[in-house]
């Protein structure tokens, strides 16, 4: 009987969550506030249902440095390193860092978007593989007077990250959390924290597909 209600219990979480076990592993790099895990941790929790695992700190790897305009490091060279750094039983990683990010932006044909000179290192608050199992995110540059405003732009960053690894790409819908910046960051504050419900029916199909 015992056993019964322990497979009752787990086919109702697994329908809950789509699929059991998902792992997502937070990686702070040298220098992130560590006050702030707790908070990123929760909120992925809270939207997408999968168990957060905080790492213990790491240094930003060296390679992925750059001083093009500003002395920052590549996203796309951080998403890289920690995809293919070993994380055992984790699904995914999203990396935590308080340095500035830059990646080159291109349009729909793969080309440097034009002016090059402007995106070849583009800043970018984050950046995630559209499907994949790697993203991150940066508190540079999101700073405000109102810790509230800043925090909520931290949540809604990782959120969008994370989404995008889940195979969720960029949404037309106003004020949704998988909605385009599009190089403002009044884009980011008037986002709601949560997908909107053409992510939601999107992702729960993903979830579905084999
Ligand atoms: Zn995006
Ligand atoms: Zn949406």
């Amino acid at each position: 009987m015992k056993y019964a209600i322990l497979i009752g219990l787990f086919a109702l979480l697994v329908s809950f969550t789509g699929t059991p076990y998902k792992k997502i592993a937070l990686q702070p790099f040298d220098g992130f506030d560590k006050a702030l895990l707790d908070t990123v941790k929760l909120t992925i929790k809270d939207v997408y249902g999968y168990q957060v695992v905080v790492m213990e700190d790491i240094a930003l790897p060296r390679q992925a440095f750059i001083n093009v305009k500003f002395p920052r490091y590549r996203a796309d060279s951080l998403i890289r390193f920690l995809r293919d750094k070993d994380y055992g039983s984790m699904d995914y990683v999203m990396g935590l860092t308080p340095m500035e990010l830059s990646h080159t932006k291109k349009d729909a044909g793969g080309h440097v978007k034009k002016p090059a000179m402007k995106y070849i290192d583009w800043g970018v608050h984050g950046l995630g593989y559209c499907p994949g199992t790697s993203s991150v995110a940066s508190t540079a540059k999101i700073e405000s007077d109102e810790p509230s405003v800043f925090i909520s732009r931290l949540k809604k960053i990782c959120i969008h990250e994370f989404g995008h690894n889940l195979g969720l790409p960029h949404c037309p819908t106003d004020k949704c959390v998988m909605q385009d910046s599009a190089e403002k960051m009044s884009t980011i504050d008037d986002a709601e924290l949560r997908l909107c419900n053409d992510c939601k029916d999107k992702l729960a199909s993903i979830k579905q597909s084999p």
